[in-house]
């Protein structure tokens, strides 16, 4: 197979320390990738925009749960039940496969398909292993969760969190006291999860151990009009709505605005999501021509939600992936977590006015009803206050105490007609969900800034990996032209002014000065700097651009500045000093 750019992405990444495959000594397994050097501060670079965003800008505090939850949360949230992928395997050679995904060619929508309909679906179409043509098993539905035992004796069944989310829903009565019983509010997670994906074949795109990085915001689900839309309500983003999947028609270009004004987007809580994943994605070096939103169809969508988009970036092998998903996930997460636990997750919210309500009322006439009744008498009334009022009509009623009818005469009870004041209610609220995947994300990042360009009057082209400086894991490059004493001593001194102002930097004077911009170029580095003679001479030093190669002349004195600020995107790379022809 010729290499395409995710084969020269990955070889990249590779070979310069971006992204390794796990246990390679022991001939590594699918699904695990670990972070080299330079990967590692690649992703912490990226999540901590992501938390500059959510949670220094929006106030929506981190927290951490354990990446191990018990049974319980699991099986309330569904995913004991239900969080499989429907899997058949080989009857020759034994492997294992989505059978969802080997159906793609016959069928229109595969994921929608049951485990028996996939069955015959691989039957009808002779669908055979891609590996070995052999024949394939029934489908059944594989769980995706690792399960793992707490304590000694497996007495407790515990299992890898396959989302961040539920450590922040079964933290919700806290987390309302934290944020004085008001909502909205929200609450952030960055941290690992684990699913046991059947066969997964798309290097970092599917892994089954990953980061997410989640916001769970708790909202009224009377009210679902965002306090900052008006900030956001021009910003254009490319929508595929359901409707234009549906009638085969393009993605458009739109304000969040008029999505919402149209129904395109549900709501305001959503379309506010939708625009900060957007800043996000940008800001971290997404091209936003490789950028979408495409939302869930009704099929596609969990039973439970109102409104689901995800964006999807467009690689070059993969076709469009989706690296985020937004949801509203309503109430169903609280509701399940309150009927298990028996735990009361409503929120007393106030109404702005107090509202008065007529309320028709049965009062038991004690006096008549205990000599009636006598041992049986409490549980009468309790079976009177149980009913509905509204329908009695002040006629004898009758009710049944474990299995027998008892008949209360209409001297035993008064049916009232009371007017009440109410000044709020118990709700439980709704939830949205931006939940970021923060692997793929970097894969996007990597393969986006990739590219491999003619040089002018060279014969060899350059690798560039056209990192955003905020995110470059390598700030600057500190190179002597020479390894010569009088030219690394002023470097050294350079780059420990570099490593004052926070900039990370690297030392680098082996081999010839092209080939030292080559691997800078490789590996993101924005700026290189160089001493030389000159130096020496009048204190200035060069300083180069990566994506356009220019080159201006710096004083030392001020350089840590200069790079510090170039990094931080306050100067453009003219002002930093005098260009060289
Ligand atoms: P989901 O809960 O399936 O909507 O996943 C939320 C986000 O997590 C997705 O948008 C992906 O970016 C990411 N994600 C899900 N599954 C995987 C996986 N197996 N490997 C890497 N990232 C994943």
């Amino acid at each position: 197979m010729d290499m395409d750019t995710y084969d020269s992405v990955i070889e990249l990444a590779k070979r310069r320390g971006y992204l390794w495959n796990s246990f390679e000594i022991y001939g590594g397994t699918a699904g695990f990738y670990d972070y080299g050097p330079l990967g590692a501060m690649l992703k912490r670079r990226v999540e901590n925009i992501w938390r500059d965003i959510f949670v220094i800008n929006e106030g929506y505090y981190e927290i951490e749960a354990p990446t191990i939850g018990i049974e319980e949360i699991f099986v309330a949230s569904g995913h004991v039940g239900g969080f499989s992928d429907p899997l058949t395997e080989c009857q020759t050679c034994h492997e294992s496969f989505r059978a969802d995904h080997l159906v793609g060619d016959v069928a229109s929508n595969p994921d929608t398909l049951s485990a028996d309909e996939l069955t015959v679906v691989i039957k009808d179409n002779t669908i055979k292993c891609p590996d070995c043509e052999g024949e394939l098993g029934a489908v059944y539905e594989f769980n995706l969760m690792f399960g793992t035992s707490i304590g000694p004796g497996s007495k407790r069944i515990g299992y890898l969190r396959p989302e961040t989310a539920q450590g922040m829903f079964v933290d919700f009565p806290r987390l309302l006291r934290f944020y004085r019983e008001k909502l909205p509010f929200g609450v952030t997670q960055i941290g690992k999860a684990y699913r046991n994906e059947i066969s997964p074949r798309q290097g970092v795109i599917r892994l089954r151990e990953f980061t997410q990085a989640e916001a769970e915001i708790f909202v009224d689900p009377r009210d679902k009009s965002h306090p900052g839309f008006d900030s956001i309500k021009n910003y254009s983003v490319t929508l595929y709505s359901d409707p234009a999947q549906s009638s085969g028609k393009d993605s458009v270009e739109m304000g969040l605005g008029e999505a919402v004004e149209q129904g395109i987007i549900a709501h305001q809580f959503l379309a506010y999501a939708l625009a900060l994943t957007h800043q996000f994605l940008l800001r971290v070096g997404v091209s936003p021509e490789r950028l979408r939103f495409r939302q869930h169809m009704k099929d596609e969508m969990a039973h439970y939600a109102v409104d689901c988009w995800d964006a999807e970036i467009l690689s070059d092998r993969f076709g469009w992936v989706e690296i985020v998903g937004i949801a509203d996930r309503t109430d169903y997460d609280l509701n399940a977590h309150s009927r298990v636990s028996k735990t009361d997750l409503s929120v007393y919210v106030e109404y702005a006015e107090p509202r008065i309500i007529e309320r028709t009322k049965v009062k038991p006439d004690m006096g008549k009803i205990g000599p009636a009744f006598k041992g049986k008498a409490k549980s009468v009334v309790d079976a009177l206050n149980s009913m509905d009022a509204k329908n009695l009509s002040g006629d004898a009623i009758t009710v049944n105490i474990r299995g027998e009818e008892v008949t209360l005469s209409t001297d035993m009870f008064e049916v009232r007609q009371l007017t009440e004041t109410i000044h709020g209610e118990n709700i439980v609220p709704h939830v949205i969900e931006p939940s970021f995947g923060i692997d793929r994300i970097i894969y996007a990042v990597l393969e986006h800034a990739f590219r491999e360009e003619d040089v002018e009057g060279e014969d060899e082209g350059r690798i560039v990996l056209g990192l955003k400086s905020e995110v470059a894991p390598v700030q600057a490059a500190v190179l002597p032209l020479l390894t010569r004493d009088e030219l690394k001593g002023p470097a050294r001194e350079i780059e420990s002014a570099l490593k004052h102002k926070g900039v990370m930097v690297a030392y680098d004077d082996s081999g010839t000065i092209g080939r030292r911009y080559r691997r800078n170029d490789e590996i993101g580095t924005p700026y290189s700097i160089t001493v030389d003679y000159d130096t020496l001479e009048d204190g200035t030093v060069t300083i180069r651009d990566r994506d356009s190669m220019k080159q201006v002349r710096s004083p030392v004195d001020t350089i840590a500045d200069t790079v510090h600020d170039l990094v931080h995107g306050t100067i453009r790379f003219e002002e930093a000093g005098t260009p060289i022809a």
